[in-house]
């Protein structure tokens, strides 16, 4: 079975191609990004409107296949900005009516901890989903996969774009973070906020400006003292969820997972604890389509489908609201 995935949540518009044989045929991603100021929706569904025809091309060449050899369309139908997943979700029915294909809507977050199970050994991982506008520890429980810790006010990701924008960087700024945390020397405290195995951002940001205005610290200290705060935290409460499960298997997912000093603290935290620690290719943490593709086909082959009249998006959609049938 061959499924053709579309990614449309947020920044990125991606058409993944993979086969149930684990295969990536293609996996091609074009990301609306700006010189300064974060995400405008209305901008960002724009870009996808303009570049979704080419992306399908592009990834049905490089997959060297036509419309006529995709068994199955998948989607992610949500949680993700409303005017960016509407546009994917209508490039997914027109395939599905034009080709005549099966469709699958599928959750994006899911797609994170799935394509994890393609890509490792990992069978039963807690899942720490770090991305720009997503920050939970998922992990899958009693049917379903539940978020055992969440951020309680915005996404890591977008904590890290909001305070590079601070310092005059554009979207994305978290890599342009990573990069100036490298020369830092001096730690700068900052507050520390979990709440159980949640976390928050907000205060930190708010202090973190204000030092950064007051023109007494340098960027490159200040992105040090950042990274190592809020990511200890992030570990802090991942560990916390899998004492509590008993899990013993780390997955790391969503782009802040690209960032080499949270790699490099949860891989310490899982030695410590004799846990195992997988970290999946850059590509696949980032959002994209190949593992769309595969929840397509994981769900699929348990008999599930979406009709036309039930494939509009739900960009509120939650990890415990999909009913887990494939496990
Ligand atoms: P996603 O929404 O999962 O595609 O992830 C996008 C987010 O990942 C953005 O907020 C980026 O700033 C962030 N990001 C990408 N690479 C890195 C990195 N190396 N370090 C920290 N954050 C990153
Ligand atoms: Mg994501």
């Amino acid at each position: 079975m061959i499924c053709l995935g579309i990614e449309s949540t947020a920044h990125t518009f991606g058409v993944g191609i993979v086969t149930d044989k684990k295969k990536v045929l293609a996996n091609v991603r074009d990301v609306y990004t700006t010189e300064t100021g974060g995400i405008v929706p209305a901008q960002a569904a724009e870009h996808h409107v303009e570049c979704f025809d080419r992306v399908i091309r592009q990834a049905l060449d490089e997959a060297k296949l036509k419309l006529s050899d995709i068994d199955l369309i998948s989607f992610s139908q949500g949680p993700g900005i409303g005017h960016t997943l509407k546009i994917g979700g209508l490039a997914a029915r027109s395939l599905s009516v034009l080709g005549n294909i099966p469709l699958i809507g599928v959750n994006h977050c899911i797609a994170h901890l799935e394509i994890g199970g393609m890509c490792t050994k990992a069978k039963d991982p807690v899942l720490l989903y770090a991305s720009g506008a997503n920050t939970q520890i998922i992990a899958y429980d009693g049917g379903k996969y539940r978020i055992f810790g969440e951020t309680l006010d915005g996404g890591i990701g977008n904590f890290l774009d909001t305070f590079a924008r601070e310092m005059g960087l554009g979207f994305p700024g978290g890599p342009k973070i990573d990069a100036l945390a490298k020369k830092g020397k001096e730690y700068i405290e900052l507050p520390y906020v979990v709440k159980g195995m949640d976390t928050s951002f907000g205060g930190i940001l708010t202090n973190a400006k204000q030092k950064l205005q007051s023109g007494k610290y340098s960027q490159e200290d200040l992105c040090y003292s950042l990274q190592e705060t809020v990511f200890a935290m992030l570990v802090e409460a991942t560990e916390r969820a899998m004492a509590h499960t008993g899990k013993t298997e780390l997955l790391l997912g969503g782009g802040v997972a690209c960032n080499s000093r949270l790699q490099e603290m949860c891989k310490i935290m899982c030695k410590e604890r004799g846990a195992e620690c997988y970290i999946l290719e850059n590509q696949f943490n980032v959002d994209n389509a190949a593992m769309i593709a595969w929840l397509g086909i994981i769900m699929h082959k348990t008999g599930v489908t979406t009709a036309l009249e039930e494939s509009d998006v739900r960009p509120y959609e939650r990890t415990d609201d999909i009913e887990v049938t494939w496990k």
